[in-house]
């Protein structure tokens, strides 16, 4: 079915929202200036409203969450540099190879539960200062993880390891596309996660509903330097404001509204657990992803989610047998509800006429 039928039930991403006749309306009324020159009042608003909400001293809006998560990245690492983080991570496996590309950093990429990190893990993972070797400089956190499960980071944990890397001289910087699913749903404070950071990324085109921005939030130098990059990359813009108006729309009316995406998310997941021949423990869904399997004698991801497609269910294949649905702003209980029928009707249709196999975690956005 084409996707942008009415009644197609699009859980591939929850970039797929469309924004609200109210967030239009924000964008049509916004006051605009060239935001290049710091003349734009409205991407202005944007970026004081975050640092008061974070508890940042300053903040730069961008382009995307991948342009976002760079600027941070070449702020605190020159070429030859490496950072940690752990091998699911966003910024490891989804954005073109680009620490490399833009800045010469290389990723250590290392293993753990949930897509998380623990000191345990990164014990000893701290090169010695030695000319043979690149300089271990940034360690990056994913909250809430993405292909590692939709998890958020417990404070504890994240203060520990944040702890560790500034007692090893490393700094830290946190891709928070989703960090708001996170606050939601761990029920705890935006500004006692941005504690113990460097920097934050934060996504407005995912949960929160905007067509498009990012935004990255740090000290006043490690800013200023990324305002430096964002030109060099490409995303200083003029009137950006006419997008700064729906993110400061979506910091004020759809961060709260994140927990309807999660309860669906977790009905979902309980309806997915009755389907003979998937697999989900449903009190693994914590957020807004739901990760789920299908036993391999019926066929693979790739093969239920073409099925899926025809009949009008767009849910993405995250890896041979597990499949990512993705619930937002625009799908709503009553179409969360017809879901598992058509996952059965999919089963049912046999799977084998559906060519292709997944093999890695590659579901985008
Ligand atoms: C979506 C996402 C990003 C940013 O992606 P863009 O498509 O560049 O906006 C970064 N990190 C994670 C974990 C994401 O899910």
């Amino acid at each position: 079915m084409d996707p942008h039928s009415d009644s197609y039930i699009d859980l591939r991403s929850d970039t797929k929202t469309k924004p609200t006749p109210e967030m239009l309306e924000a964008m049509m009324t916004a006051e605009l200036g060239d935001d290049m020159n710091g003349e734009d009042p409205t991407v202005n608003r944007l970026e004081s409203m975050v640092c008061e909400m974070l508890g940042m001293e300053a903040a730069v809006f961008a382009c995307s969450g991948t342009q976002s998560n760079q600027m941070g990245l070449r702020s605190h690492c020159l070429p030859g540099d490496e950072l940690l983080i752990h091998e699911l991570g966003h910024i490891a496996i989804f954005e073109g190879g680009a620490p490399a590309v833009l800045s010469g950093i290389s990723c250590r990429t290392l293993t753990g539960d949930k897509g998380m990190l623990t000191v345990d893990t990164l014990q000893g993972k701290i090169r010695a200062d030695d000319q043979h070797l690149c300089r271990t400089r940034l360690l990056c956190v994913e909250n809430t993880t993405n292909a590692g499960g939709g998890y958020y980071y417990p404070l504890g944990q994240l203060n520990k390891i944040c702890d560790w890397a500034h007692e090893n001289g490393l700094k830290t910087h946190m891709d928070g596309a989703r960090v708001f699913n996170a606050t939601i749903a761990a029920g705890y404070s935006i500004k006692e996660v941005c504690a113990p950071l460097d920097t934050i990324s934060i996504c407005f085109s995912k949960g929160l509903g905007c067509p498009m921005g990012s935004i990255l939030a740090g000290p006043k130098e490690e800013i200023a330097k990324a305002r430096r990059s964002r030109k060099i990359f490409g995303g200083a813009l003029r009137q950006a404001g006419i997008v700064a108006a729906a993110c400061v729309y979506a910091l004020e009316n759809n961060i709260e509204r994140l927990q309807k995406d999660h309860d669906n998310a977790r009905f979902l997941a309980e309806q997915l657990a009755t389907i003979e021949g998937i697999s989900i423990s449903p009190e693994e869904t914590e957020t807004n992803l739901v990760f789920f399997d299908i036993h391999p004698e019926l066929g693979n991801a790739m093969q239920l989610s073409k099925a899926l497609h025809e009949i009008g269910v767009g849910i993405g294949a995250m890896g041979h047998t597990r499949l990512r649905a993705c619930t937002h702003l625009d799908i709503s209980r009553e179409k969360i509800a017809q879901v598992p029928a058509a996952i059965k009707e999919a089963l049912n249709s046999g799977l084998n006429q559906y060519q292709g196999v997944a093999t890695g975690p590659y579901a985008r956005g």
